[in-house]
C-alpha cells in the first residue's frame, strides 16, 4: 500500500529545507504521480509566504512542472486564526492557487488581541490544567466554521498539538466535502479519532508534510493506520489513480 500524490510538502518559500524542484525530484523518485507545494500562511512568524510572492512562486511551480513533465500543485497551508475560524488567506488570494490548506499552528499571529488567549491556550489547558474539555469545544468549533465559511480542499494535522471532536469535524469535512488529512509527520489523527471522522463519511488525504526532500511522499504512520483500519481508497482518495477534483478546478 501506498500513496499516488503527496498533496502536502514545504519548501524553502517558508521553512523546508528543499527547493520546489528537489521535492519535484524526490516525488518522481517514489513514482507518485503529483505534489503539491504548500508552504506556511503569512501569519507564521517570520516563515509564512505573503500572498505578494504567489506569483513568483507560480513561475517556478510552472517551469519545473514543465521540465520534468511532472504534475506540481501551487497551494498553501493556512493558519485558523480564531475561534471564528478565519483563515489568513483571502478568496482572491486564493484564486491564484490550486489547492488550499489550512490547520493550527499555535504560533501564528492572531487577528485581534482577545484571540491570542483564545487558541493559543491549548498548550497550557492541555499540558499544565490537564482539564482541556472547553478549550476542545472552542477549537472544533474554529475548524468547524474554517471549512463551512472558507473553500478549504484539505484540513491538515488535525488534533496535532489540539484537542478536536473528530466527529464533529468529520461531519462539517463530509458535508462540505473537505478532505481530513492524516498526517505522516505529525501521527494524527490516532486511529480511533480516524474512525470516528471516516464514520461520517468524511474523506482521506493521507500526507508526507515534507520539510525535506527526503520524506516527500514518506507516510510510513499513516499507511499502518490506513491498513490496520482495511481503509481503501474509497476512503483514501490518494490510495488509486482515480481523478481527485479540487475546489478550484484542479483534477489531478
Ligand atoms: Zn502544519
Ligand atoms: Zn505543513
Amino acid at each position: 500500500m501506498n500513496i499516488t500524490a503527496d498533496f502536502h510538502s514545504h519548501t524553502r518559500y517558508s521553512h523546508g529545507t528543499g527547493t520546489v524542484e528537489d521535492n519535484v525530484v524526490a516525488a518522481m523518485s517514489l513514482g507518485l504521480r503529483a505534489l503539491a507545494i504548500t508552504d506556511h500562511g503569512e501569519r507564521h512568524p517570520l516563515i509564512g509566504v505573503k500572498p505578494s510572492e504567489f506569483d513568483a512562486m507560480r513561475r517556478d511551480v510552472t517551469a519545473v512542472a514543465k521540465e520534468y513533465r511532472f504534475r506540481v500543485l501551487l497551494g498553501i497551508e493556512a493558519n485558523i486564526l480564531s475561534p471564528r475560524g478565519e483563515i489568513d488567506l483571502s478568496d482572491e488570494d486564493a484564486a491564484k492557487l490550486d489547492i488550499v490548506l489550512a490547520g493550527f499552528h499555535l504560533t501564528a499571529y492572531p487577528l485581534k488581541f482577545r484571540d491570542l488567549f483564545a487558541l493559543p491556550l491549548n498548550a497550557l489547558t492541555r499540558y499544565v490544567c490537564k482539564n482541556s474539555a472547553k478549550q476542545k469545544v472552542v477549537n472544533t468549533e474554529a475548524l468547524v466554521r474554517a471549512v463551512t465559511e472558507h473553500d478549504i480542499d484539505v484540513i491538515t494535522h488535525p488534533g496535532f498539538r489540539i484537542d478536536v471532536d473528530f466527529k464533529a469535524l468529520g461531519e462539517a469535512c463530509a458535508a462540505t466535502g473537505t478532505y481530513v488529512e492524516l498526517s505522516s509527520r505529525h501521527k494524527t489523527p490516532d486511529l480511533k479519532g480516524v474512525e470516528q471522522i471516516i464514520d461520517t463519511g468524511a474523506k482521506i488525504l493521507i500526507n508526507s508534510d515534507a520539510h525535506k526532500p527526503v520524506n516527500v511522499g514518506k507516510c510510513g504512520y499513516a499507511l499502518q493506520i490506513a491498513e490496520t483500519l482495511g481503509l481503501d481508497d474509497t476512503v483514501v482518495a490518494n490510495l488509486s489513480d482515480k481523478p481527485i477534483v479540487f475546489r478550484r478546478g484542479a483534477v489531478v
